[in-house]
């Protein structure tokens, strides 16, 4: 899921400190070519827009998604999972609106052979970084009012910053790597104080 990816693409670099996927050309570049199917299917055509220029655009609509993640996740994560300042709660729906906006209004298409009509979009332009951040702002409203939501977790591995979708409700970590961290954690806190 685009917003979700987009979340993630900040992450603790393993060392107490954070990684930045979107730090620079080349790894937007990664990011951009795992998202393209998901982005296609959202808009029904693609956008490419050059790294250099999409890269500051997703930094700052991550800030706006993972504000409103913070805002939905239940039970509430620690400080440290917002990576960037807090935003306002309203300035952070406001800046996702006007994202997702770019894309104009839903239409109804049906395509001749097809079982069931499907959503497109009738955007405002053709720049393609505000095609892309404009679909990933829609991903982030539609998970947001979507069942999906109630599985968003953040992670309670101390340092990791990651929301991820809980796969089973025994499920508390996001990955085995923080699960295995943690219980090294906990054992090394209990026999040495
Ligand atoms: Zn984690």
């Amino acid at each position: 899921m685009l917003a979700l990816e987009l979340a993630a693409s900040v992450r603790h670099d393993g060392h107490g400190g954070l990684l930045d996927t979107l730090a620079d050309d080349a790894g937007v570049q990664a990011w951009l070519e795992r998202a393209a199917p998901s982005v296609t299917e959202i808009l029904g055509r693609s956008a490419v827009p050059s790294p250099a220029a999409a890269g500051p655009a997703l930094v700052d609509l991550r800030v706006v998604v993972r504000n409103l993640f913070a805002r939905a996740v239940r039970p509430a994560p620690p400080q440290r999972a917002e990576v960037a300042a807090p935003l306002d709660p309203d300035a952070a729906l406001r800046r996702l609106n006007r994202t997702a906006d770019y894309l104009g209004a839903p239409q109804l298409s049906w395509l001749d052979d097809a079982t069931a009509p499907t959503t497109t979009w009738s955007p405002r332009g053709s720049d393609p970084v505000r095609l892309l951040t404009g679909a990933v702002a829609r991903s982030a409203i539609d998970f947001l009012t979507g069942p999906d939501l109630v599985r968003l977790r953040a992670c309670p591995a101390a340092r990791c910053v990651r929301y991820f979708l809980q796969a089973d409700p025994r499920q508390t970590w996001c990955s085995p790597t923080c699960g295995n961290r943690e219980r090294v954690n906990r054992h090394y806190r209990r026999t040495n104080h």
